[in-house]
């Protein structure tokens, strides 16, 4: 079920547009428009739910689906050797500002821990 205002709906019905790099059944992926490193993916479940924080046994296999298209992804496109990065921003201190579950996928460059 599609939620009428949600950014990330529209594009996975191709009302707004975006660079796809991959898609599914299940999810898209694509380039996120405001890159923070060389490479970076946002995987996005084709069903709406809000965040990790609305997550429910119910959407299990689509949150395991997510985390192997990453690994997929990763690996196809040879950056998995070197390393990258998996990110769930939830709610607003986990910096998270389109409410439609999403997993970021960022690689091409080193990468700090804590995040900041
Ligand atoms: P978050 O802060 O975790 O909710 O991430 C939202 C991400 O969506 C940010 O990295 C934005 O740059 C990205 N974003 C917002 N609008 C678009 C868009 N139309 N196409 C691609 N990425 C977008
Ligand atoms: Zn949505």
């Amino acid at each position: 079920m599609s939620e009428i205002s949600c950014i990330f709906c529209k594009i996975v019905a191709g009302e707004i547009p975006s660079t796809r790099v991959f898609e599914d059944d299940m999810c898209i992926a694509f380039n996120d428009l405001s890159p923070q490193a060389p490479t970076h993916l946002l995987i996005v479940p084709r069903e709406h739910f809000d965040s990790l924080d609305k997550a429910h046994t119910e959407h299990k296999a689509t949150l395991g689906h997510l985390l192997l298209t990453a690994a997929n992804i990763a690996r196809g496109t040879g950056f998995a050797d070197d390393g990258y990065r998996v990110v769930i921003n939830t709610n607003a201190d986990g910096g998270q500002t389109v409410f439609h579950l999403h997993v970021h996928l960022l690689a091409g460059r080193p990468f700090v821990f804590p995040p900041g």
